[in-house]
């Protein structure tokens, strides 16, 4: 099967990226989130990325322009009845990824292949609220999208080879690195950074060290190119909670338990950079 048509679910940090990346390899793309403004938000980071690349000298101003060209806003999930492919990047909550594959399964072309960006749920769980689960598979990019080289292929237990092949080669095509995981909590990402970055909440809520301390222990320490509490921030605070959520659920392991910090910035509406203050404050 030959990727022609592209639905990006989910216009926030990744979805409007993936689109971008998408339609930068030539893909015709829907970006559709919930509501008008929410696309728009989207798809202004999209142009703002591309006007960089225009002054960096990376594409021409003609070229941003057919890029954006190849990307129709939508606010209905029956745009995806044009498409060979969906890659849902909505929130991180299993309630609302299985109501949406659910629709998809409904609306979507029969050989369509359902994708997930999810960082941590599992992709057999998912699958299941379809009827096609041999067609469902985990495409997890790196934030942010245009820049990061990696996406994790998830396997989902009924994932067909055919499929996984088809998303593995059209990874190639947006000039990303797949590699291939199975399905379990985390896959293999999130399951070592995200026990790294609740040890540093950790860390902080018991007084070991100031936030400014502990990221330039990792930084300068381990070489890591910033510290752990910049990079939750940078995630995303609420999308930090869920995925410890589901490492904590899915392995039945006290090991993975949230630090009640992040629980507490959460409920304060402290998501980090998107919504300018998380363990720093952002303009
Ligand atoms: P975000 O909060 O920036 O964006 C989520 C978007 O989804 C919002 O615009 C929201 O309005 C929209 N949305 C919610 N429900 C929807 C629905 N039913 N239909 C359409 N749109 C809906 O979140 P994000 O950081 O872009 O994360 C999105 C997904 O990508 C999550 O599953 C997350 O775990 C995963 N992910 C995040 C990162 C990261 O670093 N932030 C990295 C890899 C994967």
């Amino acid at each position: 099967m030959k990727v022609e048509k592209v639905m990006v679910i989910g216009a926030g940090q990744m979805g409007s990226g993936i689109a971008q990346v998408c339609a930068q390899a030539g893909y015709t793309v829907y970006l559709n989130d919930l509501k008008p403004e929410f696309v728009e938000r989207g798809l202004s980071v999209m142009n703002k990325n591309l006007s960089r690349n225009v002054d960096k000298g990376r594409m021409t101003e003609e070229q941003k322009k057919e890029v954006l060209k190849r990307v129709t806003a939508s606010t209905s999930l029956n745009d995806a009845r044009e498409v060979d492919l969906v890659i849902e990047a909505a929130v991180e909550n299993m309630e609302i990824k299985t109501k949406i594959f659910a629709q998809l399964d409904e609306i979507a072309p029969a050989h369509a292949i359902l994708a997930s960006n999810t960082s941590s749920l599992p992709i057999t769980e998912i699958a299941a609220a379809t009827k096609r689960p041999e067609q469902v598979i985990g495409m997890h990019f790196m934030n942010p999208v245009p820049v990061m080289k990696l996406v994790e292929i998830i396997r989902g237990l009924a994932t067909a080879d055919e499929v996984y092949q088809v998303i593995e080669d059209m990874t190639k095509t947006l000039s990303k690195v797949p590699v291939e995981v199975n399905d379990f909590p985390g896959f293999v990402s999130n399951r070592i950074l995200m026990p790294m970055i609740n040890e540093a909440i950790y860390t902080l809520y018991e007084g070991v060290a100031t936030k400014e301390a502990i990221d330039e222990v990792m930084k300068l320490g381990m070489n890591h190119p910033m510290g752990p509490l910049t990079l939750a921030d940078f995630i995303g605070l609420d999308t930090c909670l869920y995925i410890m959520e589901t490492l904590h659920e899915g392995f039945g392991d006290t090991k993975y338990r949230p630090c009640p910090l992040l629980r507490k910035y959460v409920k304060a509406g402290w998501l980090g950079k998107k919504s300018g203050r998380g363990f720093y404050t952002y303009e």
